[in-house]
């Protein structure tokens, strides 16, 4: 038997996905989300958020429990699956989850977030998981007293840097210009710490490593500027580097730029398909904040419930502050 029509479908766990659950639950838009293969979405693989209003500091992982937490106080339907298939053609939506269950919606939310870049290099690849990783806060206990280097000039690269001090004995940052993009704070942080060592206008060429057992040795660097080779002996490398978006799903669906962010109208989160709505990284590759994705999720959320009032399926949120009072 397959499952009824559901008024909104929020694809994806991050900041942007729950909040859009969550104020689509408060309207009595009865949203199921569907969680995908990282439940809590980017921050679940950061410690410190310093960012988040309310909260000093909160460890990203327990932040996104709350928001989970959050959801399901309200009524959200949560589904452990991943997408794997969307029919955007027509309504009612239909998508496709990896355990073969298909969602049906009259709305849709897309909430997908983005994912790790990688350098693009066959050694990179090779190493993936055996030395060359992502996450630091993921993998960085593997490298107590050792050395490593990071490669990126942003937040994530630089958080990811101070990050694996705790653990290794020596952290080198690599960034292919002579100017980071972090923020201040990050970088007068980075500066301050002795152990880390920043490799300026310096590109990785390769990575270097054993096969048996499989594992890092050093890395091939390139100046940027000289074209000078040199040899930088290294147990493990992260990559941090930005993200890309994750759309491949909804590629030839609905407009994309030529980065694959979804494009939504000015001042909105309504893509070129009426009824689908895109908040959060996925379409944002401007800002990309927890806060800017959850601010994004509410926005997707009301104008769904507009949407759907339109056609008779929800009730206009004037007529319900109405009915409540
Ligand atoms: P994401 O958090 O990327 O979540 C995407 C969700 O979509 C995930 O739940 C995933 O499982 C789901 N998904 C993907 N594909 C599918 C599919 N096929 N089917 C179903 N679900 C799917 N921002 C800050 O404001 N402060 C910080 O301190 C901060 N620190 C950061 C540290 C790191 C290491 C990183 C990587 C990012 C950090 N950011 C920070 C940025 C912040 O995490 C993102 O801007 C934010 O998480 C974006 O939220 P989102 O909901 O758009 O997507
Ligand atoms: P980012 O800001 O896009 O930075 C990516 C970095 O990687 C840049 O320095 C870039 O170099 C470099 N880079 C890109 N491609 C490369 C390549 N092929 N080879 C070598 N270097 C490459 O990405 P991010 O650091 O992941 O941050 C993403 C978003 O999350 C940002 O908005 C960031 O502010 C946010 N974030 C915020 C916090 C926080 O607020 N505490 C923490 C983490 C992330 P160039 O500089 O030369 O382009």
């Amino acid at each position: 038997m397959s499952d009824p029509t559901v008024k909104l479908l929020v694809l994806g766990s991050g900041p942007a996905g729950y909040t859009a659950a969550i104020y689509a639950a408060r309207a009595a838009l009865d949203p199921v989300l569907v969680e995908g293969l990282q439940p809590g979405g980017q921050l679940t693989i950061t410690t410190d958020v310093e960012n988040w209003p309310g909260d000093v500091s909160v460890l990203g992982p327990d932040l996104m429990v709350r928001m989970a937490a959050q959801a399901r106080h309200v009524g959200v339907d949560l589904v452990s699956d991943i997408v794997t298939a969307v029919d955007l053609g027509a309504r009612p939506f239909a998508v496709t989850l990896d355990s073969g269950r298909r969602l049906w919606a009259e709305s849709v939310v897309i909430a997908t977030g983005a994912q790790a870049r990688w350098l693009g290099l066959d050694s990179e690849t090779r190493y993936r998981g055996f030395g060359v990783s992502a996450c630091a806060t993921c993998d960085g206990f593997f490298f107590r007293g050792k050395t490593v280097a990071v490669v990126g000039g942003g937040n994530t690269a630089v958080e990811e840097a101070l990050f694996l001090t705790n653990f290794a004995a020596k952290v080198y940052l690599i960034h292919r210009r002579e100017a980071l993009r972090a923020d201040r704070t990050n970088q007068a942080r980075l500066f301050a710490n002795a152990k880390v060592e920043v490799i300026w206008n310096t590109e990785v060429g390769a990575v270097e490593g054993t096969d048996v057992p499989l594992g890092v040795t050093a890395l091939d660097l390139l100046d940027t500027r000289s074209g000078a080779a040199r040899r930088l002996p290294v147990d493990g490398l992260f990559v941090a580097i930005g993200h890309v978006p994750a759309t491949a799903l909804f590629a030839g669906q609905v407009a994309m730029d030529d980065e694959g962010y979804i494009v939504t109208a000015p001042d909105s989160t309504a893509t070129s398909v009426p009824g689908v709505f895109a908040a959060g990284d996925v379409r944002d590759k401007v800002f990309r904040q927890a806060v800017t994705a959850a601010g994004m999720g509410c926005m997707a959320a009301l104008e769904a419930e507009r949407f759907l009032a339109h056609d008779g399926l929800a009730e206009p949120a004037e007529e319900r502050r109405h009915a409540v009072a």
